[in-house]
């Protein structure tokens, strides 16, 4: 009996959505952010609440049938979906009900950042999260989280004070400092590898306006550019994140028709403050470089920046990219940056440079299960477009950029970054922190049900 049919007999009652490959919508509901990816699931389960994502968690194991979860479905590698399992599609989560005494916000499980951005934004609050607000609050928070307010208010999971979860045995709990705390450990970087995370609740920080946008350089000043911001940021104050990137520039406003397609390096900053703090702050990186091409950067609501590259980045382009922990940034590395930047294959095609310090320095690395916390910076190299017929060449100039900056890096990668790149690398990733979650992984899910993720084996009994 096909897969579909089997849960709608048995999940008797269920009123979300079982979608199989024979019923009408089944191809737009198996989409995924990457186009690249082309997965086809015996059953899409769309759960209407918590106690349907239990049941469905409880069908899949039962059935012996390999099971993915899909948050906004945005990762990179796929890991929102399957071949011939079950997805349990959290999109109908979607709950926010901000606290803005207790100054925290409860999140569904199938939330997007834009519609969180929005809601926390009407009482001038906000929590760290990405740069696109299409992507999940899910798998973005699970892997850590790294974006605009990182250096101010930490990384996504340093506000992660409670999650509402679906184990494998398909009981409900609670992780938090009081209640699970070794789950509560294990959550924040560990991924989707302990359970379905139904609400979380994130604590809320002062942030409305933002002075914050790009700031453009020709790409044949890359290394003295990059330079210039290796030396610049680590004292820069904390309520200014700008990240390092080389693109090439969009054809389309808000950009000046002078610069269209033209490639450049140069950062994208975003200032929790004052302008003229703002001003301050970013002084010390223009004074030391020649006049940009573009200094893009002005007073916006904190959710019009997490949206700006929502237009550049929609959903169904095609997407290969790598990532690297980095601790310093020699001038050999400077270099080899300068060289791929200038052979940015794509107009999508893009490298960010994500800071790592301030308030994310303030928790050890073994304080959760993100593990890197000495690394100054989270390099990704993505190549992307939107005709397939390009997947080889932005496969090619991603695989090899990071490949020869890997010997200067600090070995692991962010795993929100990172593709199917096999156990080696994601025990890279964890290091020291691999075998707690393993003995974790153990505990809460010893038959490893939930493994469509960056895999974490249960240690052997
Ligand atoms: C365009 C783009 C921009 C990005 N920008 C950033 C950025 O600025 N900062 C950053 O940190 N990351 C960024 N990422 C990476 C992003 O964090 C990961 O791709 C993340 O996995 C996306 O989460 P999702 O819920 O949308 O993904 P999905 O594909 O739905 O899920 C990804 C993984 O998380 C698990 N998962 C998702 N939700 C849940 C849940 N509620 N409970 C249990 N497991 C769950 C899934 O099982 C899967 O293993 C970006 C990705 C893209 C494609």
């Amino acid at each position: 009996m096909p897969i579909a049919q089997a849960a709608r007999e048995e999940l008797v009652g269920f009123r979300g959505r079982l979608i199989g490959p024979e019923d009408a919508g089944y191809d737009e509901a198996r989409k995924i952010y990457n186009a690249m990816i082309d997965r086809r699931p015996a059953l899409i389960a769309r759960c209407a609440d918590a106690d349907e994502v239990a049941r469905v968690v409880g069908f899949a194991r039962d059935s012996g049938l390999l099971l993915a979860v899909r948050g906004g479905g945005h990762n990179g590698a796929g890991l929102g979906t399957c071949d011939d399992g079950v997805v349990i599609d959290l999109s109908a989560l979607k709950d926010i009900e901000v606290d803005p005494q207790a100054r925290t916000v409860r999140v569904g499980g199938g939330c997007t950042w834009g519609e969180v951005d929005r809601a926390t934004n009407e009482h001038g609050l906000a929590t760290p999260s990405g740069i696109i607000s299409t992507t999940g609050v899910g798998g973005l928070t699970l892997g850590g989280g790294l974006g605009h307010l990182t250096r101010k208010c930490g990384l996504t999971i340093d506000n992660l004070l409670e999650a509402e979860m679906v184990l494998a045995s398909g009981e409900r709990v609670c992780a938090s400092a009081d209640e699970n705390p070794d789950l509560h450990w294990a959550i924040r970087g560990g991924g989707g590898n302990f359970g379905v995370v139904t609400s979380f609740l994130f604590r809320l920080h002062e942030v409305s306006d933002v002075f914050a946008g790009p700031t453009f350089w020709p790409v044949e000043l890359g290394a003295d550019v990059l330079s210039a911001y290796r030396e610049f940021l680590p004292s820069a104050p904390r309520e200014l994140n700008a990240f390092f990137c080389f693109h090439i520039v969009p054809p389309a406003p808000p950009f000046p028709e002078e610069i269209h397609l033209r490639k450049v390096c140069g950062v994208v900053s975003c200032y929790a403050g004052s302008e003229e703090d703002a001003r301050k702050a970013m002084a010390p990186l223009l004074d030391a470089l020649p006049e940009p091409l573009l200094h893009g950067v002005q007073a916006m609501p904190h959710p019009v920046l997490q949206g700006a590259f929502d237009g550049l980045y929609p959903p169904g382009d095609q997407w290969y990219w790598r990532a690297d922990f980095v601790e310093e940034v020699p001038d050999e590395a400077v270099a080899i940056h300068a060289q791929f930047g200038a052979e940015i294959p794509t107009m999508k095609s893009t490298m960010h440079m994500y800071p790592i310090d301030g308030a994310a320095h303030d928790v050890g690395s073994d304080e959760t299960a993100w593990s890197y916390r000495e690394a100054k910076w989270g390099t990704v190299f993505a190549g992307v477009d939107a005709d397939p017929a390009n997947v080889a060449q932005i496969r090619d100039w991603s695989i090899r950029y990071q490949e020869a900056l890997h010997p200067y890096s600090a070995g692991g990668a962010y795993v929100n970054m990172m593709m199917d790149e096999g156990q080696e690398r994601i025990r890279a990733s964890y290091r020291g922190n691999y075998d707690r979650l393993a003995d974790i992984k153990a505990k809460y899910d010893p038959g490893n049900l939930f493994r469509v993720n960056q895999n974490i084996q249960p240690a052997a009994g």
